[in-house]
């Protein structure tokens, strides 16, 4: 027996398929998709089984050593679907597969034998269990795998633990700190990831040592931190089920509205005849469309299919997750970033083992392992969340539609703001397009009010709120009412600026402003790290008249607080979210009406639907128009919508705010008055002219090396095989410094291409992505290769 399998390595052209021989006592176990361990040059690697055949490429095979997981992770689809993804998406194949996987199912010699029973077990044998337990990496070493495996068969001598004992614990070792002056603390401390860590550590109140090394931050570093005195060693419980101390009320079924009723069959009829049929649901916040995604999956899980249901991750609200959960109790599994690796391990089984047969999940969750998928629904498809920006580069709805097709099962994209590249397609009949546009519970859209910032500063308000708005805010927290205010921090960057001469202070490694961070009063770096001290003169005209630039949450909040009365602020952004389960903690805070204000970044824009809410509040709606992003404007309108969709979600109307210094804008203009297709029809326009996505698709190529010349050669040179290969109906454009020329001292030029339809593209691409491979592993130089970028 023969096994086809891809290895984990870096140094080689690693796409290639390497046979192993299987030994004797393995060959019953061996499936594809399984994890192994075999020999690679003098080390042992992971691997991937892809195929097992009985013909071999070449002879003199090396043996498989151990195989990590008896029970694959990846099913049969999940191995095709790699080997399309690599080709489509110009990845390394096993970029792929590890892609595919939690990490949490991941970890390194994960078997371990335990003896249960020592009485019935050979002499020779029990010598090898003194400690009870022996790892598979010590049981290969001995030889004694084949010895122990009629033993583990019997089942009653020697227990096989499939996952290390990380995950088996239920109490992890974690640390505190031993004093709360954490300022008296980071004052002794000269290392920089000694400072990360308390400050880690303080954010959080307490951290597990795994937690803390996913953060970068080894146990040698929290060691000598608990040697100094400043840590302490604690025992952390963690519940693997993330939702178990949670009671869920039932959730009865609705009648669905006539709106929900024509979706709801149109995408029924696709169910029952099994066919992948791709549907745009455009339904506005409120319309009910959550409701329809239940009742559906209620029919595919009743034909005994399984759903997959992704959202973005800032949309994992306890309260999205309540509605799957109430309605399918045990068979949820829920996957995000907010899980620890135990329980995500834990999920990540249950689908595996055909525990659970929904999943709600963030975009790698599309990966789920089931086997027999009955319909996929992604949420907000609009969200740029969907597209992963590490590589491999995909988007997850290029996914869904790959799998949807496999499994010959709809896909339902919802939003209330499609993004333009799928109402396009909705509008070309390539997607099927269904429509909502009432609210499922009759309540009226919160009315829209824009206030002109440039009027307020004419007529000399200097503050941050508008009139109007300030105004509205005292006159809900007076009324016992609660306000929702959105700060949005995209293109925010808090810099600083001398406002005599203009200078701002910059990465001496990398092309980018430094970013000004209060709580450590530093000025950073967040593409090298890179920290300095703030200067209080201008270091070019000495002037000191330079200072701190753009508004974070912090100060608004002590703003906030300053202007009004009887309030009390909830500030929710990644400084107060930090800590597992805050988030859920302090939107039940607010909900409870611990406070009147909630005052947020994007997180708070989608998910939130609380009856008490009146007026929603947007500090800056425009900041984002200014970023040189072609979807700004897309993003802008999707953004304002989605905040307004807070308001009045019950019988009281809602109150929106809009602060802009663009009121006339035409992202705006449309957000105001609820108007996607009035803001579809300008837009395309826009993207027609500049040759944009729906019209042309792009790739971007990003080249950086050391040496300036070296790039720049090396860009011509990947630039011409394009032009080579394409037709002239492609826009090459570039060679051209990247928006961003320099980081880390690692020059950056980019080439983007726009096309219609090139049928040699794609091969060109896999060309340039092995040739340059080599160069890679001999010079460091690299070659990224996004397809339809999201951020450039
Ligand atoms: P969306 O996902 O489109 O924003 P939701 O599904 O959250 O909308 O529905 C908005 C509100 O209307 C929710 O409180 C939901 O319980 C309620 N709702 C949805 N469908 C119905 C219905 N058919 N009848 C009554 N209430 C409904
Ligand atoms: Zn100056
Ligand atoms: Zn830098």
């Amino acid at each position: 027996m023969i096994a086809k399998v891809i290895v984990d390595v870096n140094s080689k052209r690693v796409d290639k398929l390497f046979d192993y021989s299987v030994p004797e006592h393995l060959e019953s176990d061996i499936v594809p998709g399984q994890r192994v361990v075999v020999p690679f040059g003098p080390r042992k690697i992971q691997g991937y089984v892809i195929a097992v055949t009985d013909n071999a490429d070449y002879d003199k095979l090396k043996p498989i050593i151990a195989i990590q997981d008896f029970i694959p992770e990846l099913t049969p689809e999940l191995i095709d679907l790699s080997e399309w993804m690599s080709y489509s998406h110009v990845s390394k194949r096993i970029a792929v597969l590890d892609a595919m996987l939690p990490n949490a199912v991941k970890g390194k010699y994960k078997k371990i034998f335990r003896l249960i029973d020592n009485e019935t077990m050979p002499q020779e044998l029990t010598q090898y269990f003194k400690e009870a337990i022996l790892t598979l990496e010590r049981a290969q070493q001995l030889e004694i795998v084949p010895l122990i495996k009629p033993y583990i068969e019997a089942g009653d001598v020697v227990e096989d633990i499939e996952v290390s004992q990380k995950y088996q614990k239920k109490t992890f070792v974690g640390v505190k700190l031993k004093y709360t002056n954490v300022d008296e603390i980071i004052s002794q401390l000269r290392s920089e990831t000694q400072i990360r860590a308390i400050e880690l550590i303080h954010d959080a109140g307490e951290l597990t040592l795994i937690e803390l090394k996913e953060e970068g931050i080894s146990n040698a570093v929290v060691n000598n931190l608990v040697q100094k005195g400043f840590l302490e060693k604690i025992n952390i419980e963690t519940t693997r089920d993330p939702y178990a101390h949670k009671i869920f009320f039932e959730d009865k079924e609705k009648v669905l509205h006539e709106e929900q009723q024509a979706a709801y069959n149109a995408v029924m009829a696709s169910i029952n005849n099994n066919q992948s049929e791709t549907f745009l649901l455009h339904g506005i916040t409120g319309s009910g469309k959550t409701e329809v995604y239940l009742q559906l999956i209620k029919e595919v899980l009743d034909k005994g299919q399984d759903a997959i249901v992704l959202v973005p991750e800032i949309a994992l609200t306890p309260q999205m997750v309540y509605r799957f959960k109430s309605r399918f109790g045990d068979e949820v599994a829920v996957l995000h970033s907010g899980l620890s690796n135990g329980e995500r391990y834990d999920e990540w089984r249950k689908i595996k083992m055909g525990e659970a047969r929904v999943s709600v999940g963030a975009r790698s969750s599309i990966f789920a392992p089931f086997k027999n998928i009955g319909i996929i629904i992604i949420d907000e498809e609009h969200e740029t969340t969907y597209k992963q920006e590490d590589y491999p580069r995909y988007h997850a709805r290029e996914i869904a539609e790959w799998r949807a097709q496999y499994h010959h099962c709809p896909l339902v994209l919802g939003s209330a703001t499609p993004s333009l590249e799928s109402y396009a397609r909705a509008e070309k009949g390539v997607y099927t397009k269904l429509e909502m546009l009432t609210r499922a519970n009759k309540s009226a859209m919160p009315e829209m009010i824009v206030s002109n910032m440039r009027d307020e500063l004419m007529s000399g308000n200097r503050s941050m709120f508008s009139n109007v708005l300030h105004d509205k805010i005292q006159e809900k927290i007076d009324k016992g009412e609660q306000v929702v205010l959105f700060l949005n921090r995209r293109g925010h960057a808090q810099f600083m600026l001398c406002r005599d001469c203009g200078h701002v202070p910059m990465c001496p490694n990398c092309d980018i402003s430094l970013t000004y961070h209060k709580y450590t009063d530093e000025l950073k770096c967040h593409y090298c790290g890179h920290k300095e001290p703030p200067v209080n003169t201008c270091p070019s005209c000495e002037s000191e008249h330079i200072r701190e630039m753009g508004v974070g949450t912090q100060k608004v909040e002590e703003i906030i607080y300053q202007t009004f009365q009887n309030v009390k602020v909830i500030r929710m952004d990644n400084d107060t979210t930090r800590k597992k389960g805050a988030h859920e903690r302090l939107l039940e805070q607010f909900k409870n009406g611990e406070a009147n204000i909630l005052l947020g970044t994007q997180m708070i824009a989608k998910g939130l639907d609380f009856p008490n809410i009146t007026l929603v509040g947007v500090l800056n709606a425009d900041t984002m128009l200014n970023l040189p992003d072609f979807r700004a404007s897309e993003k802008t309108f999707q953004l304002i919508t989605q905040v307004a969709g807070r308001a009045g979600r019950s019988d009281k109307l809602g109150e929106v705010v809009i602060q802009t210094y663009n009121p006339e804008h035409y992202a705006i203009q449309h957000a105001v008055n609820y108007d996607y297709k009035a803001f579809f029809k300008e837009e395309m326009e826009y993207r027609r002219l500049g040759k944009y996505p729906p019209y042309f698709y792009m790739i971007y190529l990003n080249m950086q090396h050391y040496n300036l010349k070296t790039v720049l050669t090396e860009s011509k040179h990947i630039h011409d095989i394009l032009v080579q290969h394409l037709s002239p109906k492609a826009y090459i454009l570039g060679p051209a410094p990247s928006p961003i020329a320099r980081i880390n001292n690692q020059h950056r030029f980019q080439v983007l291409i726009k096309f219609k339809s090139e049928p040699e593209l794609l091969k060109a691409l896999n060309y340039l992505d092995d040739h340059y491979h080599e160069l890679f592993v001999k010079d460091k130089f690299s070659l990224h290769i996004d397809i339809n970028p999201y951020m450039m």
